[in-house]
């Protein structure tokens, strides 16, 4: 199991600031900026290219669920959501999930 579905299972302790059915989203342990949240879908995927209708829908899910947070998470001047893909983006966890940050004014 990798470690996203670990900390789904609730087999790896996280800081969980909401969850439902498709997916839950989690303060990065490692933030990037001031505020880091990640948004992970439950079900197990690494890359946008692996998509077929089900997942499309959770990611959509997942993007629409996201502003519904913006202010509960601290981010309401705005937050910058970043998904990396592959090696060149050097992805480390490969199941798929959506940077969240924010809580400063962030450097390009
Ligand atoms: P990637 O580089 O794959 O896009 O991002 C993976 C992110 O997951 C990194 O920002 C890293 O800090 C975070 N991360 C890795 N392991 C854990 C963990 O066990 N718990 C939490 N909360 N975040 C993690
Ligand atoms: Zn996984």
């Amino acid at each position: 199991m990798c470690v996203f579905c670990k900390i789904v299972a609730g087999e790896i302790p996280s800081t969980k600031m909401y969850e439902d059915d498709e997916m839950i989203v989690i303060k990065d342990i490692e933030p990037k900026a001031n505020k880091h949240y990640l948004c992970i879908p439950k079900e197990h995927f690494a890359l946008l290219s692996e998509m077929d209708e089900k997942r499309a829908e959770t990611v959509k899910h997942c993007l629409s669920k996201i502003p519904a947070l913006q202010k509960e998470l601290g981010l309401e001047n705005g937050y910058r959501l970043v998904i990396n893909q592959g090696e060149d983006a050097g992805q480390t966890v490969h199941h798929l999930h959506i940077h969240i940050l924010g809580g400063e004014i962030l450097p390009w």
